[in-house]
């Protein structure tokens, strides 16, 4: 067995804990060091820690966790993170932090990092419409981003983003109240849930996010994203991804019919994209298994073969 993690210095304070359900909460964390200007750009992450204190054997675990706040926001970091029912390792990190309440010490590496950001991404000055796709706490790179710019001014105009975020059920669409708030300054804002049956109530789309991606349902995107029949191109919009392999393989693969080149090397290389062509859709990935598998003919065989219809008719 695998020696445990040495025990973590603690550095920061939980200040508030929102549970939005038994198994997703917002963490507000505060430093003991302020927190400096410009220490982070939106879409990057940190990593958390705490010791096991309950079995001390299992020492220490440390996750990378994106951060909600925003870098205007210097006394507290916010997280928005799932409880893993079924985790992989021995001392889940998650199992750990459902323990916590509001005063308890924590372990909070002192330096973001992370290329899931606008300037490493699309690129600052990219005039095109930024879609930015979440499936449950995969939204908090794009909270960062919005609230970053709203904050910094508060008249600034946000018709350049949308953000489609998909859950199981309405409780788990969290930061649902600020993204609404944020339509009056241009915010596209959708939401889609997954289990419809078991909220009567509900009245907005339904499917998991990436189902807007369906080949069915690409018109409708295209005209709510104010583009027009076949718009969501790369020449007029980038995609950005956050979230778990399933809702990232299924909106690439959705989306090669329409000439969006993933950033990926492996993917790149097996779909064969020449060197000149940019990427147009980017990700980030909360777990490990690839997002397609590049080594099935069967799976990258087809997709090759649309990317390139879709190039040579660009
Ligand atoms: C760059 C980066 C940023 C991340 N940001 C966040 C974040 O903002 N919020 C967050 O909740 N997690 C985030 N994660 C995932 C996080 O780092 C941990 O993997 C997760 O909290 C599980 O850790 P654990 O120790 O409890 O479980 P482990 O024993 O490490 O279990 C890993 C398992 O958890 C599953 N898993 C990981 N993340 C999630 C998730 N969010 N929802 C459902 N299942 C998941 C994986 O499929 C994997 O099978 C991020 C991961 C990366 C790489």
């Amino acid at each position: 067995m695998a020696k445990p993690a040495k025990p973590l210095t603690y550095n920061a304070t939980l200040l508030e804990r929102e549970d939005l359900t038994s198994q997703l909460s917002i963490f507000k964390i505060r430093p003991d060091e302020p927190i400096p200007a410009n220490s982070f750009v939106p879409g990057q992450y940190v990593t958390l820690g705490m010791n096991n204190e309950r079995v001390p054997d299992l020492g220490s675990v440390r996750r990378p966790m994106s951060i909600v706040s925003a870098p205007e926001e210097r006394d507290v970091m916010e997280f928005y993170i799932r409880y893993v029912s079924y985790p992989e390792s021995d001392n889940p990190l998650t199992h750990l932090l459902w323990e916590t309440k509001a005063a308890n010490r924590l372990f909070l590496r002192d330096r973001a990092v992370g290329k899931f950001t606008i300037r490493d991404t699309v690129g600052d000055d990219d005039p095109r419409l930024r879609v930015c796709v979440a499936a449950g706490t995969g939204l908090a790179p794009f909270v960062s981003m919005v609230r970053s710019i709203h904050l910094r001014d508060p008249r600034a105009d946000l018709g350049q983003y949308a953000i489609l975020h998909g859950a199981s059920y309405p409780a788990e669409l969290g930061y649902r109240e600020e993204l609404d708030s944020l339509k009056a300054s241009g915010l596209h804002y959708m939401t889609s849930i997954s289990r419809p049956a078991e909220s009567p109530d509900w009245r907005g789309d339904s499917g998991r996010v990436e189902d807007y991606f369906m080949p069915e349902r690409l018109k409708e995107l295209d005209e709510r994203l104010g583009l027009g029949a076949g718009g969501l191109r790369p020449d007029r919009a980038a995609i950005l991804i956050c979230g778990l392999q399933g809702t990232i393989g299924r909106i690439i693969e959705r989306l090669i019919p329409r000439g969006f080149v993933p950033e990926n090397r492996k993917l790149r290389r097996a779909l064969e994209v020449p060197e000149d062509v940019p990427s147009s859709l980017f990700f980030e990935q909360y777990d490990n298994t690839p997002v397609i598998d590049v080594k099935d003919p069967e799976v990258i065989e087809p997709l090759r073969e649309q990317l390139h219809a879709a190039l040579a008719e660009a």
